[in-house]
């Protein structure tokens, strides 16, 4: 195979992003993913919430991050932002780890738009349990618009793309990077990024030094039909063991997520060194929809109507540290012995910017 100038490993929203930019710089961009198509792993079994900050009250640059990237999301993937449904976020009486209070306080620190629900909004919740409702503008995203626009992207801009290459390995070479691909074949590439998500250690000689930074959860997303007083809706109950209900766009259903029942085990990837994250999938668990209707009903009533159609799983994987603010900071790690390889994690799909506006700095010092 011909030595690409970068490589990217992964074809997830990240990676196409990623190897799209790559190609104003570099002439050959080479795409790999291990899979037989584009974005069918985290960047697919999601809850499609495209943040505005809101969801992050407990961590200011998180939040404020967020707001900004959200405009420029919106410039750049006009086609895969989904706006059309009213988006209420509800604060719980009780363990919520923030009130309503300071829930405003936050909201105009960081600029946003918080408006008391009316009438009709609020009597869709148990009064009993929820102490204040609010309208805001938090929109979703299309997986299966942003897969058309990055794989259309990826041609026109020249991209070489080959799924169903696994990479296996991976160690310096000079200045550049050699590749060991799981069909025995292998090449150099002048620059490597992982980008792999939940399986960034399994490839890279330093993984090391990565280890100690991730936590991964085995996660189940359900998709539901919404019952109709709730089919324009999204639903997020703040701030702690709680759910929420947002449009799937991708598919016309309803994600149904709940902070207790949503992760079905959670694990440091340096208790389990060894173990391919990934391995958690096969056999997959038993649903948990119906532990996460019978505590989301009890919030929202009407939702009791809502059919589960069935759940996606797959793995979170979280940088170490942030369980305490919910905080989501992009993990941007060069390897000790190959400095050509760079993994990425992006935690959450507007940190994509931020991703690039650092890769040109490294490119750039380089
Ligand atoms: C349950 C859940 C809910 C979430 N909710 C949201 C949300 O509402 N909003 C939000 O913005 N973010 C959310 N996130 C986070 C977001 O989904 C991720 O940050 C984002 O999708 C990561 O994109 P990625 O391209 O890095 O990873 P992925 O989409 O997982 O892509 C990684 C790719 O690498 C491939 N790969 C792995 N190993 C190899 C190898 N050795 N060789 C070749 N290819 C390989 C995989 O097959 C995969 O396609 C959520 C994540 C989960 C799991």
């Amino acid at each position: 195979m011909a030595e690409p100038d970068a490589l990217v490993i992964g074809g997830g929203f990240y990676g196409c992003c990623l190897a799209i930019h790559l190609r104003r710089r570099f002439g050959r961009v080479l795409l790999v993913e291990e899979a037989d198509g584009l974005l069918t792993r985290a960047s697919r079994v999601n809850q499609a919430r495209l943040h505005n900050g809101y969801h992050y009250p407990r961590s200011f640059l998180t939040a404020a991050r967020s707001r900004s990237n959200l405009e420029v999301f919106r410039r750049r993937f006009p086609g895969g932002v989904f706006d059309d449904f009213r988006h209420l976020y509800a604060i719980a009486r009780a363990d919520s780890k923030v009130g309503h209070r300071h829930f405003e306080r936050f909201a105009a620190a960081i600029g946003a738009r918080l408006e008391a629900a009316g009438p009709a909004d609020r009597r869709l919740f148990a009064p009993r349990l929820v102490e204040a409702v609010y309208e805001v503008v938090e929109p979703a995203f299309d997986v299966a618009a942003l897969r058309r626009l990055l794989v259309g992207r990826m041609a026109e801009s020249g991209v070489e793309v080959r799924t169903s290459m696994r990479v296996v390995r991976l160690g310096a070479a000079g200045a550049g990077v050699a590749v060991g691909f799981a069909d025995g074949t292998g090449l150099r590439a002048g620059w490597v990024f992982n980008c792999t998500y939940a399986a960034l250690n399994r490839v890279v000689p330093e993984a090391v030094e990565l280890r100690p930074r991730l936590v991964h959860q085995l996660a189940e997303v359900a998709l539901i039909t919404a019952p109709p007083a709730l089919r324009r809706l999204g639903i997020t109950v703040m701030d702690g063991p709680f759910f929420s209900a947002m449009p799937f766009p991708s598919e016309g259903l309803h994600s149904l997520t709940h902070v207790r029942y949503t992760p079905h085990m959670s694990w440091p990837e340096a208790s389990a060194p060894a173990r391919d994250p990934n391995a958690v999938l096969h056999p997959l668990p038993s649903s948990r929809f119906a532990w996460m209707m019978r505590d989301a009903r009890r919030y929202v009533p009407a939702l009791e109507g809502a059919v589960h159609v069935r759940s996606l799983f797959d793995i979170k994987t979280l940088v170490d540290g942030t369980q305490g603010d919910d905080a989501r900071p992009i993990l941007f790690h060069r390897d000790a012995t190959a400095p050509r390889l760079v993994s990425i994690l992006g935690s959450k799909l507007d940190n994509i910017f931020d991703v690039l506006d650092t890769v040109d700095e490294t490119l750039e010092r380089a």
